[in-house]
Protein backbone atom coordinates (compact mmCIF):
# COMPACT_ATOMS: atom_id res chain seq x y z
CA UNK A 1 0.00 0.00 0.00
CA UNK A 2 1.76 3.48 -1.29
CA UNK A 3 1.03 6.54 1.16
CA UNK A 4 -1.71 8.10 -1.02
CA UNK A 5 -3.26 4.70 -0.19
CA UNK A 6 -2.77 5.23 3.48
CA UNK A 7 -3.97 8.21 3.87
CA UNK A 8 -6.76 8.15 1.42
CA UNK A 9 -7.84 4.86 3.90
CA UNK A 10 -6.93 6.60 7.34
CA UNK A 11 -9.69 9.58 5.90
CA UNK A 12 -12.38 6.56 4.54
CA UNK A 13 -11.91 5.11 7.89
CA UNK A 14 -12.62 8.25 10.00
CA UNK A 15 -15.62 8.83 7.51
CA UNK A 16 -17.07 4.95 8.04
CA UNK A 17 -16.87 6.23 11.82
CA UNK A 18 -19.71 8.70 11.32
CA UNK A 19 -22.76 8.33 10.11
CA UNK A 20 -24.88 11.19 8.91
CA UNK A 21 -28.63 11.57 10.39
CA UNK A 22 -30.85 14.52 10.03
CA UNK A 23 -27.73 16.93 8.69
CA UNK A 24 -25.52 15.92 12.17
CA UNK A 25 -23.17 13.26 12.02
CA UNK A 26 -23.23 10.79 14.89
CA UNK A 27 -20.95 8.27 16.00
CA UNK A 28 -20.97 5.01 14.94
CA UNK A 29 -20.21 1.98 16.97
CA UNK A 30 -16.05 1.32 15.38
CA UNK A 31 -16.49 -2.32 13.70
CA UNK A 32 -12.92 -3.11 13.26
CA UNK A 33 -10.18 -3.62 15.46
CA UNK A 34 -8.45 -0.15 14.07
CA UNK A 35 -10.99 2.01 14.21
CA UNK A 36 -10.89 1.28 18.17
CA UNK A 37 -7.47 1.86 18.38
CA UNK A 38 -8.21 5.32 16.65
CA UNK A 39 -11.01 6.21 19.56
CA UNK A 40 -9.57 5.30 22.15
CA UNK A 41 -6.24 7.28 21.35
CA UNK A 42 -8.65 10.21 20.53
CA UNK A 43 -10.23 10.06 24.20
CA UNK A 44 -6.84 9.61 25.32
CA UNK A 45 -5.77 12.60 24.28
CA UNK A 46 -9.11 14.56 24.75
CA UNK A 47 -8.25 13.66 28.48
CA UNK A 48 -4.37 14.65 28.24
CA UNK A 49 -5.73 18.05 27.35
CA UNK A 50 -8.49 18.34 29.73
CA UNK A 51 -5.75 17.06 32.45
CA UNK A 52 -3.35 19.99 31.45
CA UNK A 53 -5.63 22.74 30.54
CA UNK A 54 -7.14 22.10 34.23
CA UNK A 55 -3.98 21.69 35.72
CA UNK A 56 -2.74 25.34 34.64
CA UNK A 57 -5.38 26.58 35.79
CA UNK A 58 -5.42 25.49 39.62
CA UNK A 59 -1.77 26.16 39.42
CA UNK A 60 -2.72 29.48 38.63
CA UNK A 61 -5.30 30.32 40.78
CA UNK A 62 -6.68 27.86 42.86
CA UNK A 63 -2.98 26.35 44.84
CA UNK A 64 -1.93 29.62 45.29
CA UNK A 65 -4.98 30.16 47.37
CA UNK A 66 -4.74 27.27 49.22
CA UNK A 67 -0.83 27.90 50.23
CA UNK A 68 -2.09 31.63 51.44
CA UNK A 69 -4.57 29.72 53.27
CA UNK A 70 -1.74 27.19 55.05
CA UNK A 71 0.59 29.49 55.48
CA UNK A 72 -2.13 31.94 57.24
CA UNK A 73 -3.07 28.72 59.19
CA UNK A 74 0.16 27.90 60.49
CA UNK A 75 0.98 31.33 61.60
CA UNK A 76 -2.02 31.50 63.66
CA UNK A 77 -0.99 28.07 65.10
CA UNK A 78 1.86 29.08 66.11
CA UNK A 79 0.79 32.61 67.46
CA UNK A 80 -1.62 30.69 69.52
CA UNK A 81 1.18 27.61 70.42
CA UNK A 82 2.96 31.06 71.58
CA UNK A 83 -0.18 32.57 73.73
CA UNK A 84 -0.66 29.04 74.80
CA UNK A 85 3.04 28.34 75.88
CA UNK A 86 3.03 26.37 78.89
CA UNK A 87 5.09 28.17 81.65
CA UNK A 88 6.81 25.06 83.63
CA UNK A 89 7.99 27.46 86.91
CA UNK A 90 8.24 31.05 87.81
CA UNK A 91 11.16 32.45 89.64
CA UNK A 92 10.97 35.34 92.07
CA UNK A 93 14.16 36.97 92.98
CA UNK A 94 13.35 38.62 96.08
CA UNK A 95 13.06 42.71 96.43
CA UNK A 96 14.60 45.09 93.74
CA UNK A 97 14.48 48.36 92.57
CA UNK A 98 14.20 50.90 96.17
CA UNK A 99 13.63 47.86 98.17
CA UNK A 100 17.27 46.62 98.83
CA UNK A 101 16.30 43.45 101.04
CA UNK A 102 19.18 42.84 103.87
CA UNK A 103 21.70 45.20 103.41
CA UNK A 104 25.41 44.62 104.52
CA UNK A 105 27.31 47.51 103.55
CA UNK A 106 27.43 47.89 99.80
CA UNK A 107 26.08 44.29 99.28
CA UNK A 108 22.83 44.06 98.69
CA UNK A 109 20.03 41.20 98.78
CA UNK A 110 18.41 42.18 95.78
CA UNK A 111 21.34 41.84 94.08
CA UNK A 112 22.11 38.29 95.33
CA UNK A 113 19.08 36.87 94.65
CA UNK A 114 19.11 38.42 91.06
CA UNK A 115 22.44 36.67 90.10
CA UNK A 116 21.54 33.67 91.64
CA UNK A 117 18.14 33.59 90.23
CA UNK A 118 19.02 34.31 86.67
CA UNK A 119 21.97 31.22 86.98
CA UNK A 120 18.71 29.29 88.34
CA UNK A 121 16.48 30.08 85.10
CA UNK A 122 19.66 29.30 82.83
CA UNK A 123 20.24 26.06 84.31
CA UNK A 124 16.42 25.32 84.38
CA UNK A 125 15.86 26.32 80.45
CA UNK A 126 19.04 23.73 79.49
CA UNK A 127 16.68 20.68 81.07
CA UNK A 128 14.14 22.19 79.15
CA UNK A 129 11.79 23.58 81.10
CA UNK A 130 9.87 27.12 80.54
CA UNK A 131 10.43 29.69 83.54
CA UNK A 132 8.89 33.06 83.97
CA UNK A 133 10.87 35.46 86.12
CA UNK A 134 9.11 38.29 88.27
CA UNK A 135 11.70 40.61 87.68
CA UNK A 136 14.74 40.29 85.06
CA UNK A 137 16.37 43.72 86.24
CA UNK A 138 17.04 45.87 89.38
CA UNK A 139 12.98 46.76 89.62
CA UNK A 140 10.77 47.23 92.01
CA UNK A 141 7.67 44.37 91.99
CA UNK A 142 5.05 44.71 94.53
CA UNK A 143 4.60 40.91 96.32
CA UNK A 144 0.91 40.78 94.96
CA UNK A 145 2.17 41.61 91.27
CA UNK A 146 4.90 38.63 91.79
CA UNK A 147 1.77 36.17 93.24
CA UNK A 148 -0.53 37.35 90.77
CA UNK A 149 1.91 36.57 87.71
CA UNK A 150 2.49 33.15 88.89
CA UNK A 151 -1.20 32.69 89.11
CA UNK A 152 -1.53 33.93 85.65
CA UNK A 153 0.88 31.67 84.38
CA UNK A 154 -0.74 28.40 85.39
CA UNK A 155 3.32 27.70 86.12
CA UNK A 156 3.55 23.82 87.81
CA UNK A 157 5.53 25.70 90.84
CA UNK A 158 6.63 28.81 92.20
CA UNK A 159 10.33 29.67 93.64
CA UNK A 160 11.06 32.87 95.54
CA UNK A 161 14.75 33.46 96.19
CA UNK A 162 16.07 35.67 99.38
CA UNK A 163 18.85 35.93 102.00
CA UNK A 164 18.78 35.68 105.49
CA UNK A 165 19.84 37.88 108.64
CA UNK A 166 20.22 37.06 111.85
CA UNK A 167 21.55 40.05 113.78
CA UNK A 168 22.08 38.22 117.31
CA UNK A 169 24.13 35.45 115.81
CA UNK A 170 26.36 35.86 112.91
CA UNK A 171 27.74 32.45 113.48
CA UNK A 172 24.32 31.24 112.44
CA UNK A 173 24.24 29.77 108.37
CA UNK A 174 22.18 27.37 106.31
CA UNK A 175 19.80 27.31 103.42
CA UNK A 176 16.45 27.49 104.57
CA UNK A 177 13.02 26.76 103.01
CA UNK A 178 9.23 27.38 103.70
CA UNK A 179 6.36 26.53 102.26
CA UNK A 180 2.62 27.80 103.44
CA UNK A 181 -0.10 24.81 104.04
CA UNK A 182 0.41 22.44 101.72
CA UNK A 183 1.81 19.15 101.00
CA UNK A 184 3.11 19.54 97.91
CA UNK A 185 4.87 22.68 98.68
CA UNK A 186 6.16 21.08 101.59
CA UNK A 187 7.80 18.18 99.21
CA UNK A 188 9.22 20.93 96.81
CA UNK A 189 11.16 22.64 99.97
CA UNK A 190 12.43 18.72 101.11
CA UNK A 191 13.16 18.09 97.44
CA UNK A 192 15.22 21.49 97.46
CA UNK A 193 16.69 20.74 100.95
CA UNK A 194 17.98 17.31 99.85
CA UNK A 195 19.91 18.24 96.67
CA UNK A 196 21.05 21.42 98.29
CA UNK A 197 22.57 19.04 100.89
CA UNK A 198 23.89 16.23 98.10
CA UNK A 199 25.92 19.35 97.02
CA UNK A 200 27.64 20.43 100.58
CA UNK A 201 25.69 22.88 101.06
CA UNK A 202 24.61 24.03 104.95
CA UNK A 203 20.87 23.69 105.12
CA UNK A 204 18.44 23.80 107.71
CA UNK A 205 14.94 22.16 108.58
CA UNK A 206 11.71 23.23 106.20
CA UNK A 207 9.54 25.41 107.59
CA UNK A 208 5.99 26.62 106.93
CA UNK A 209 5.28 30.46 106.88
CA UNK A 210 3.17 32.71 106.22
CA UNK A 211 4.76 34.89 103.68
CA UNK A 212 2.29 36.66 101.31
CA UNK A 213 4.00 35.24 98.13
CA UNK A 214 3.35 31.87 99.33
CA UNK A 215 -0.22 32.32 100.82
CA UNK A 216 -1.44 34.01 98.01
CA UNK A 217 0.10 31.59 95.34
CA UNK A 218 -2.55 28.71 93.89
CA UNK A 219 0.73 26.31 92.83
CA UNK A 220 3.30 24.35 95.02
CA UNK A 221 5.29 27.43 96.28
CA UNK A 222 8.58 27.79 98.38
CA UNK A 223 10.36 30.65 99.04
CA UNK A 224 14.29 29.99 99.82
CA UNK A 225 16.78 31.65 102.10
CA UNK A 226 20.11 31.02 100.62
CA UNK A 227 22.00 31.39 103.32
CA UNK A 228 22.65 34.57 105.98
CA UNK A 229 24.17 37.87 104.92
CA UNK A 230 25.20 38.30 108.76
CA UNK A 231 27.46 35.62 108.63
CA UNK A 232 30.74 36.98 106.90
CA UNK A 233 31.65 33.73 105.94
CA UNK A 234 28.82 32.80 104.12
CA UNK A 235 28.12 36.17 102.56
CA UNK A 236 31.86 36.04 101.15
CA UNK A 237 30.19 32.49 99.82
CA UNK A 238 26.80 34.31 98.65
CA UNK A 239 28.82 36.87 96.46
CA UNK A 240 31.21 34.02 94.73
CA UNK A 241 30.22 33.19 91.44
CA UNK A 242 31.05 29.25 92.43
CA UNK A 243 28.91 29.24 95.00
CA UNK A 244 26.31 31.32 93.21
CA UNK A 245 26.24 28.80 90.65
CA UNK A 246 26.39 25.43 93.02
CA UNK A 247 23.44 27.04 94.63
CA UNK A 248 21.74 27.24 91.07
CA UNK A 249 22.50 23.72 90.32
CA UNK A 250 21.48 22.39 93.65
CA UNK A 251 17.44 24.16 93.42
CA UNK A 252 17.51 23.35 89.58
CA UNK A 253 18.11 20.04 90.55
CA UNK A 254 15.65 19.98 93.71
CA UNK A 255 13.12 21.44 91.65
CA UNK A 256 13.18 19.00 88.78
CA UNK A 257 13.32 16.26 90.66
CA UNK A 258 10.32 17.19 92.39
CA UNK A 259 8.64 17.73 88.92
CA UNK A 260 9.58 14.26 87.84
CA UNK A 261 8.01 12.66 90.86
CA UNK A 262 4.71 14.60 90.17
CA UNK A 263 4.72 13.47 86.64
CA UNK A 264 5.33 9.89 87.65
CA UNK A 265 8.92 9.74 85.82
ZN1 LIG B 1 14.44 38.85 101.44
Amino acid sequence: MDSQDKHTSFFQKCKDFFVPYKGKRYVKRPTTWKTAVFAVLGICLLAAGGVFLFGNVFKENVVPVQKDLLEESNTSASLSAMKQEKIDIVLDAGHGGAQPGCVSGEMMEKDITLSVTMRLKDQLEKEGMSVLLTRDSDEDVELSDRAAMANESGARCFVSIHCNWYEEDPTVSGLDCYYYQDEEGMLLAESILYSASNHSIVTRESKEENFEVLRDTTMPAVLIELGFMSNPEELENLLSEEYQETLASAIAEGILSKIEESAGV
